[in-house]
């Protein structure tokens, strides 16, 4: 038994390109008129559910002809916004049979990042689900560059997870799940049924990328899961062509690879925060700060500070880096980089005489901070 999904009552369900578009043949109506009718048992179970679908790009290559993906990135943008109706139009169809609404929500980034619109796409999301729509999520490909993408749906799903605080997200792929080497090239390959979301040794199995349709390959999907775990959500990933995967999901059945989320949830602003998936500037931290922040639950003060990369304001979101570049933290910073420049490496004291104001004694205070 598997009862994560059972007993969730918000569940999103995150399904991929090959799967929405038949392997890049086409939109598979069937498959998606069938998750739509399981879509639909599992709300009449009191669940809410969100999908996001993949399979725009898919879907528009296909459209407009082509057989291989397209490197440009306004073609392939052009390949979205066309396939991106087919989407709309497919799933609006195959819920109205059920007398269910749909919503087309497109995110990018940058909305998740600014406060303002990251509370407006949540309000909007709840105001959504108290009217009974399923939204389809998407990411807004027409108007993002490669800098500032989520850059896969998996991400995209984790991110929605911790938006409107979900209990489970559901990966639907084009595999059964998580195996602890690649199943085709290896064949001592053992099935993961149940792991622990953020488990690093996942990360090592799931290896590279996915297929040629979609952005995500399974390592997406175990980041998705650590991610989602950040506020509680667990993952289950599975194969979507399994037959009714999500209402047997639903009545428990142990179905693909669980990923349980075991951390203690973040508060929405500090989850706002670790969900930055790019900050316009970086502070590199000495040894003596590192271990202040991570074991000691200290604040960041300018003396542990080594370097300072990039360009931000008062008041964004940072990341601290340790000095082989790993991201140890996120957090708002009191001063702006130029003013970060000029009181690194002093201590906070000097702070008045250096740049003649004191903000805080803090570079970031340890409530606007989250370790990553
Ligand atoms: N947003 C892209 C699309 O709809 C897919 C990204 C992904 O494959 O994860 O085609």
């Amino acid at each position: 038994m598997n009862s994560v999904i059972q007993q969730a009552k918000r569940i999103i369900i995150k399904v991929g390109s090959s799967l929405v578009t038949n392997d890049g043949k086409g939109l598979d109506a069937t498959a998606i008129r069938k998750w739509a009718e399981q879509i639909v048992h599992l709300r009449s179970l009191g669940k809410e559910v969100v999908l996001v679908s993949s399979g725009a790009i898919a879907e528009g290559m296909q459209r407009l002809g082509f057989d291989k993906r397209p490197t440009g990135i306004h073609e392939l943008q052009a390949c979205a916004a066309v396939g991106q109706m087919g989407l709309a139009q497919i799933y609006e169809t195959s819920f109205r049979q059920h007398d269910v609404r749909t919503a087309q929500v497109l995110l990018t980034h940058a909305d998740l990042a600014d406060r303002e619109r990251y509370l407006n796409a949540r309000s909007t999301l709840f105001t959504l689900l108290r009217l009974g729509v399923v939204p389809i999520i998407n990411e807004n490909d027409t108007v993002v560059t490669d800098e500032i993408k989520f850059g896969d749906n998996d991400t995209l799903g984790a991110l929605v997870a911790n938006l409107i605080e979900g209990d489970a997200l559901i990966i639907l792929t084009d595999q059964r799940g998580l195996f602890t080497a690649d199943p085709r090239k290896d064949p001592n390959a053992e099935f993961v049924h149940e792991a622990k979301a953020g488990d690093l040794t996942l990360e090592a199995m799931a290896g590279g990328a996915g297929s040629s349709l979609g952005r995500g390959g399974m390592l997406t999907k175990i980041l998705a899961a650590k991610r989602a775990a950040l506020s509680g959500a667990h993952t289950v990933i599975a194969w979507g062509r399994e037959d009714r995967v999500l209402s047997r999901l639903a009545a428990g059945e142990a179905i693909g690879t669980q990923l349980t989320a075991q951390t203690a949830q973040l508060t929405a602003r500090k989850q706002w925060m670790a969900d930055h998936l790019q900050t316009a500037g970086k502070v590199v931290l000495d040894a003596g700060a590192v271990q202040k922040l991570t074991a000691e639950g200290k604040s960041l003060l300018p003396i542990g500070i080594t370097e300072v990369k990039g360009e931000f304001g008062r008041g964004d979101v940072i990341t601290c880096i340790d000095s082989d570049g790993r991201a140890i933290a996120r957090g708002m910073t009191n001063y702006t980089s130029s003013e970060s420049r000029r009181i690194m490496r002093k201590p906070s004291a000097e702070i008045l005489s250096i740049l003649g104001f004191v903000e805080e004694p803090e570079l970031i205070h340890r409530d606007n901070l989250v370790l990553l």
